[in-house]
């Protein structure tokens, strides 16, 4: 009987690209024009309403009721105009994904007749029935409901046949259940306490925002192989499969060519993005066969988020077009690289002048500097919070597995800027600094070239690196909601820079001058965070000796490294903020954990389940043929022939029951595990129970699988393999 694989392997290889170019014209005729954004707003609001959304955008302030009903009344105009039915409020529960709910504009009218209708009250805030999101027992404990709420921040867009409108979503009693909620708080926080550093140094300075430029690595898989791999379609992964004989260790695939019926994904899935405004504007292959990467200029970071919500989301749908699936997955091969969202991110003034990037004289490189050394001090501060910000069961595959950043957390400077700071803490000594010093300190300050770009980029192996004019947070999953890294980074720094003030101005009090003060602080917080520092190799050995004798943590799992975002400090921090009580806290930490044990439970019993109907069978069936092979020699050999020529294939008879025999015990063990780890009493104790007792079966398990693999005859395997999954013409 032919297997279903060599079936679906029929189709693959009859795939043509599927070219579906919509327009000859260039991006810019039709960027954004899915999005309502200065141009629609100008061509459908009236003056007033659009000084007040303006307004709304650029001092946060609410929007009036009465503004509302006349935007809702243009905006549905202008959605109507591209046939448009629908309207959603978007949002970002906790579960990961987005969350839509489409209504119908039509209503019922007398007469048996119906009108178009969408109020300001529709716009601004919807109750959806939200009770099967993620809460964390908060709305258990106080109301059964939750409400969104309109972001004017993000602009509405048209997504299908939906006007979709971004939103927070949150408790009745005012607890974030989403993601958006703190990250516009923390980046509210971040505004102020970084607007009042740099009056120091400009006067003029009234807003600053948070830039975040992501990158998006990914995986291909031709869809009729993903639809045979139950695996890929319950977990995003392969739970077994043979390494392929040509890996990636030619590294020929790594900004190769890129095949044609890929590039015609691209193409589809930018096309579509640049209508909803999103501007992707790189594609790469990626290190590993079938991986690749788009990447977008960056934006203000709540935007930016967004777009990378909606992008992950437009990617999955354009690519069925194209017969193809998506793997955002962490690690959908074992023993191929897995892949990361790069998180680029810094400080921007309103004026459009980046406060990472070095400046031309001393006093902008003073800015510069206070702004560099801030980040890593919050860093180090806050280096466990950081790591809990991108622990997920996915991504504990690829921290720290020899090709991705290491669950340590440290930060790279590169050899320049390494030595400024060095420089630094040396010419500042605590006493009263003569003017000749003064002045020379300027001047080495002023000699901080401001092209760094070209050679802070080289070390890969940090998780966070300062690559010339941003810091490049690397351990972020590529599967992840970023919105959840970036509001930890916001906060860390705002906290960081608030500190910062009250020390220079304690100083300045003190009747020491401005500069001085500022130099004496940075020094402080250079000698103070010194030990996050670490330009080496972060994946070999040596570091993670290093990093204990430093007294750096380096949790390698999700369920301890989560316990950070509950710790004494954690809260003091989001609370003296007031971006997240502890009540919020302690909800988002045991939806965390619980989504790992999910996780981790439904990967088992997906385990279980494929061998026991696919693994198991097909190795026997193969048995069968082996052992009537066997028996037919015996009749027709003399003994002694028999003994010799049949030895092969009896041995090859007893490593399947072998394996077989192994790989069933720990299935039915591991689910004794499962049942244990169900009954116990705590989101937290549950979750260290499957990562210790029921995870490490996985590996043994499919050790033996991958050998089976190896002798079954090829015909009769049913999962598609490695180099069948991972080769795209
Ligand atoms: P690579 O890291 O691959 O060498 P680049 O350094 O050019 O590529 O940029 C990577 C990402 O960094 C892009 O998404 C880009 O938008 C983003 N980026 C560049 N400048 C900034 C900035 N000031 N703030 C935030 N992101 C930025
Ligand atoms: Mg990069």
């Amino acid at each position: 009987m032919t297997s279903r694989r060599i079936l679906a392997l029929q189709d693959v290889v009859n795939r043509v690209p599927v070219e579906l170019n919509k327009t000859n014209q260039s991006v810019s005729q039709y960027y954004g024009s899915d999005v309502f954004g200065l141009d629609a707003m100008r061509e459908y609001l009236s003056e007033e309403a659009f000084d007040s959304i303006q307004h709304s955008i650029n001092q946060g302030s609410i929007v009036e009721r009465k503004m509302a009903d006349q935007i809702a009344a243009s905006m549905k105009a202008w959605a109507q105009s591209k046939h448009v039915t629908h309207f959603t409020h978007w949002f970002q529960p906790l579960s990961g994904a987005t969350a839509e709910k489409h209504d119908g504009f039509f209503e019922p009218i007398a007469g048996g007749r119906a009108i178009e209708r969408f109020s300001g009250n529709q716009l601004v805030q919807q109750e959806p029935d939200a009770s099967s999101f993620p809460n964390g027992g908060i709305r258990n404990t106080f109301e059964a409901r939750g409400y969104t709420a309109w972001d004017p921040t993000s602009p509405a867009f048209i997504w299908g046949n939906t006007l979709c409108i971004p939103t927070i979503f949150v408790s009745y009693t005012g607890e974030a259940l989403d993601f958006k909620t703190p990250l516009l708080k923390s980046l509210h926080v971040l505004d102020k306490a970084a607007t009042e550093v740099c009056q120091y140094f400009d006067k003029n300075v009234t807003k600053v925002i948070a830039t975040l430029g992501w990158e998006q690595e990914y995986f291909l898989v031709d869809s009729a192989l993903y639809n045979i791999r139950y695996d890929l379609q319950q977990t995003g992964r392969t739970l077994f499969g043979h390494a392929p004989a040509k890996g990636q260790q030619l590294e020929d695939h790594y900004w190769g060519s890129i095949p044609e019926r890929v590039s015609a994904y691209m193409r589809d899935f930018e096309y579509e993005s640049h209508l909803l405004g999103i501007p992707v504007r790189t594609r790469h292959n990626e290190v590993a066969p079938a991986q690749f990467e788009c990447a977008p200029v960056f934006e203000e970071a709540n935007l930016a988020v967004d777009h990378n919500q909606l992008l992950m989301d437009v990617m999955e749908k354009v690519a069925i077009r194209h017969n193809f699936r998506v793997l955002l997955h962490e690690k959908p091969y074992a023993g191929v690289n897995g892949s990361g969202k790069h998180n680029n991110w810094s400080l921007a003034t309103t004026g459009g002048k980046n406060l990472l990037s070095p400046g031309k004289t001393p006093k902008t490189n003073l800015q510069f500097l206070t702004f560099f050394v801030n980040t890593v001090k919050a860093v180090y501060e806050h280096a466990d919070l950081l790591r809990a910000s991108i622990a997920s069961a996915n991504n504990d595959h690829r921290l720290g597995a020899n090709e991705a950043p290491p669950a340590i957390m440290s930060v790279f400077l590169g050899d320049q800027l390494s030595k400024v700071l060095d420089d630094l803490e040396k010419a500042i000594h605590s006493g009263k600094m003569s003017p000749e010093e003064k002045t020379a300190l300027k001047m080495n300050i002023g000699r901080i070239p401001d092209i760094l770009l070209d050679n802070t980029d080289r070390n890969r192996t940090s998780p966070f690196a300062f690559t010339g004019n941003k810091f490049e947070f690397r351990a972020v999953g590529s599967s992840a909601n970023c919105g959840w890294p970036m509001t930890v980074l916001n906060a860390i720094v705002a906290e960081s820079l608030i500190a910062f003030k009250n020390e220079v101005d304690t100083l300045i009090n003190d009747k020491v001058e401005k500069d001085e003060a500022i130099f004496q602080t940075l020094k402080k917080y250079i000698i103070e965070s010194k030990r996050i520092r670490f330009e080496g190799n972060g994946y070999g050995d040596e570091w993670k000796k290093e990093a204990k004798k430093r007294g750096l943590n380096n949790i390698p799992t999700t369920p301890g490294a989560l316990e950070a975002m509950t710790s004494k400090k954690s809260k003091a921090l989001f609370e003296s903020l007031g971006i997240l009580n502890h009540i919020e806290l302690e909800a988002r930490h045991e939806i965390s954990l619980e989504t790992y044990t999910k996780k981790i439970q439904i990967e088992s019993r997906i385990i279980a389940d494929m061998v026991n109907n696919q693994i198991i069978p097909a190795a026997l069936n193969y048995q069968k043929n082996l052992v009537d092979s066997v028996r037919g020699m015996k009749e027709f050999m003399s003994a002694d022939d028999f003994k010799t020529v049949a030895k092969t294939q009896i041995e090859l008879i007893k490593e399947i029951s072998d394996r077989v025999t192994t790989i069933k015990t720990e299935a039915d063990a591991m689910t004794e595990e499962r049942k244990k780890a169900n009954t116990l009493d705590s989101a937290e104790k549950q979750a260290h129970a499957y990562c210790d007792k029921v995870k490490p079966f996985f590996d043994t398990m499919r050790y033996n699988v991958d050998k089976l693999e190896g002798i079954v005859d090829d015909a009769t395997w049913p999962l598609p393999k490695y180099r069948e999954m991972l080769y795209l013409r």
